[in-house]
């Protein structure tokens, strides 16, 4: 063997993570010692994981859907908030306080956005599961007959309220007390900014449903309720 073939990959094999060192040290925080290192800091919040796998909801919710909208669209939310947190107090807190905190602040619209998106987003893939939709039972069935007359008049102003929203939003149920309400949200605002408990989510973003349904919103938010809907997460909201 040839000594010098040898040591030339030893040779490449300690330089390659010492030029890493130097370039994170120019790039980032100034290097004062040991502790300053190629690994970039934890971000302060994460894609959650989805409750299963990205063709689950299929044929209702094709695999290249969950890709766009879990791998590209919710990712972009935490990436964008990472970035406008980074360094202030708020790397640390919550979702929920972050979103209570910036709501009605204009100087705050962005992180609001980001942070409320994500919030949204994670609530919606729970609001969902292979084999849901359908009439719940139980507490929850009693509440919703209660609430809108019959589950058959909640499908309608459910899907109407879904059809009302002009543009981006969300539909949601939300727990007030001992009934249920059915609202409607613009682009990233959420019922958690104005204390409101919510039971289940459809997101109506033209991004939920385009590469599926086009522009058949009313198609989308019926499949949902008829084949999506997890009503065991809606009833484990319940208060
Ligand atoms: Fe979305």
């Amino acid at each position: 063997m040839n000594p010098c073939v040898a040591t030339g990959w030893s040779t490449i094999g300690i330089l390659v993570p010492l030029m890493g060192m130097v370039v994170a040290a120019k790039a980032g925080e100034p290097a004062t010692g040991p502790a300053a290192s190629a690994v970039p800091p934890a971000s302060a919040f994460t894609l959650p994981a989805l409750p299963y796998a990205q063709d689950a909801l299929e044929p209702y919710i094709s695999a290249k859907t969950m890709s766009f909208h879990y791998g590209k669209h919710h990712q972009a939310y935490v990436d964008a908030l990472n970035k406008l947190v980074a360094s202030t107090p708020m790397a640390t807190q919550t979702l929920d306080k972050i979103i209570v905190d910036c709501t009605g602040k204009a100087d705050k619209a962005a992180v609001f956005n980001n942070a409320a998106q994500d919030w949204n987003h994670t609530f919606f893939w729970k609001s969902m599961k292979p084999g849901g939709g359908g009439q719940p039972s139980g507490r929850m069935l009693d509440l919703i007959v209660k609430s809108f007359g019959s589950f058959d008049k909640f499908k309608e102003t459910f899907a109407a309220t879904a059809l009302a929203q002009f543009g981006s939003g969300w539909v949601w149920l939300v727990q007030d007390g001992d009934s249920l309400n059915i609202i409607k949200t613009a682009n990233a605002d959420t019922p958690i900014a104005r204390g409101q408990r919510p039971l289940l989510t459809c997101d109506v973003w033209e991004h939920a449903y385009y590469l599926d349904y086009q522009n058949r919103r009313k198609d989308f938010v019926q499949a949902f309720l008829d084949h999506l809907a997890n009503w065991d997460f809606a009833a484990s909201q319940l208060k």
